[in-house]
C-alpha cells in the first residue's frame, strides 16, 4: 500500500468512513456549451419571425419599460405564440431541446472528465446555470449528465400552457445557484440557503467548484467563484475566433483561463480541466493527512490531560475512577 493510500485508509478509520471529495462544474448554457442562444435553432423561426427581429423587439421592450432582458423575452415568447395561435407548452420546450446544436467535443466532455476525476479518487456533479429555458435544456442532449439545471423557467396552467415567469435567472441572481451548490440545499425555493453552515457540512467545497462561461452574465459567478478558492475559465467560440470578450475578463481578473470551446478530449479546455482536477486532488489528500496527524495531536493532547489528573489529584479520586481513568489510558497508547 502507497503511503498516501495508507494515510488516507487511516482518516477513514478515525473519521468512521467518509464520502468521497466532490467536484462540481457549473456551466453557462449560450454561446458556452451551444454555439447560439437556445431560442433561436426551432422556436424563433417556429413563429415565423427574424432571429434578429425577435431580439431587437425584446430589448426595447426591455429599455422601455426598465424591464429585465430575460423577462423581456420570456413576455415576447408568450405575445409571440397567442398572436400565432401556438400554445407554449412545457413538452413542446422538451422537444425542441433536442434540435439544441452544442459545440464540438460536449457530448462526450462529461464522461472524460467524470472518469479522469474518478481515477483521481474525486467524484464530479455536473450542474447548468443558465439565463435561458429550463424546459429546452433539459430536452438538450446533455440532460443525462446534469445534476441540476437552474435556469429561467415558467409557471404553467393546470392544461400544461406557460403563464407567467415562474424563475428568472440573471447576473447576479446566478450566484445564489453557487451558494446552493456549496450547501447542498437544492430547491429552488429553499431559504436554508443562506444560513451560515460549517465547513464539514457542505456539499461541495468552494475551492471545488469551477464555473465555465462566456460573457457578461457570468461576471458574479466567476468573480465569486474566483474569490472562494475555485475556478472560473472563460470561453469563445472557436469558428469565429473572436476573443474580446474572454480577453477583457481575464484582463479584469475574472478568470483562472480561458479556451475555445471545443471540448473534446485533445482540446485546451480539457488539458485545463486535467490541471484543476489533479489539484484538488493533491488538496484533498493534504486535508486527508492533515485530519490524520490532527486526530493524533487532540488524543496526545487528552491522554496528557487525563495523566495529569490521575497524579496531581489522586486524593479526590475513588479507586474506581483511578481504574476508569488508567483503562482509558491504556486504550489511548
Ligand atoms: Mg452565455
Amino acid at each position: 500500500m502507497e503511503r498516501e493510500e495508507f494515510v488516507f485508509q487511516q482518516a477513514m478509520d478515525f473519521t468512521g468512513g467518509e464520502k468521497r471529495p466532490k467536484m462540481a462544474i457549473c456551466y453557462d448554457f449560450d454561446r458556452t456549451l451551444s454555439p447560439d442562444d437556445m431560442q433561436t435553432f426551432t422556436l424563433i423561426p417556429s413563429f415565423g419571425v427574424d432571429k434578429g427581429e425577435f431580439w431587437h423587439e425584446s430589448d426595447m421592450l426591455a429599455v422601455d419599460n426598465l424591464m429585465d432582458n430575460n423577462l423581456a423575452w420570456m413576455y415576447e415568447l408568450i405575445k409571440y405564440s397567442k398572436f400565432k395561435g401556438k400554445s407554449l407548452r412545457r413538452e413542446y420546450f422538451k422537444e425542441i431541446g433536442a434540435d439544441v446544436q452544442l459545440y464540438r467535443g460536449v457530448l462526450s466532455w462529461f464522461e472524460n472528465v467524470n472518469a479522469y476525476a474518478a481515477e483521481r479518487g474525486i467524484d464530479v456533479e455536473h450542474y447548468i446555470i443558465s439565463s435561458g429555458l429550463k424546459e429546452i435544456i433539459e430536452g438538450s442532449k446533455i440532460a443525462p449528465y446534469i445534476t441540476r439545471v437552474y435556469a429561467s423557467s415558467y409557471l404553467y396552467s393546470a392544461d400544461g400552457i406557460a403563464e407567467w415567469p415562474a424563475q428568472v435567472v440573471n447576473y447576479t441572481t446566478k450566484t445564489q445557484f453557487i451558494f446552493r451548490i456549496a450547501k447542498g440545499y437544492l430547491e429552488e425555493y429553499d431559504g436554508r440557503v443562506n444560513d451560515s453552515m460549517p465547513h464539514s457540512e457542505r456539499n461541495v467545497d468552494y475551492e471545488n467548484i469551477v464555473y465555465i462561461g462566456d460573457s457578461a452574465t457570468d461576471i458574479p459567478c466567476m468573480t465569486l467563484v474566483k474569490q472562494k478558492g475555485g475556478y472560473s475559465i472563460g470561453v469563445y467560440d472557436p469558428v469565429t475566433n473572436n476573443k474580446k470578450k474572454v480577453y477583457q475578463l481575464f484582463a479584469d481578473g475574472r478568470l483562472n483561463f480561458y479556451a475555445p470551446a471545443d471540448y473534446s478530449e485533445d482540446s485546451a479546455i480539457f488539458a485545463y480541466m486535467k490541471n484543476v482536477i489533479d489539484e484538488v486532488a493533491a488538496k484533498e489528500k493534504q486535508k486527508s493527512e492533515q485530519k490524520v496527524l490532527s486526530e493524533h495531536a487532540e488524543r496526545y493532547k487528552k491522554r496528557t490531560t487525563l495523566e495529569k489528573l490521575l497524579n496531581s489529584s489522586s486524593d479526590s479520586l475513588s479507586d474506581e475512577e483511578r481504574e476508569v481513568i488508567k483503562s482509558i489510558i491504556a486504550n489511548m497508547k
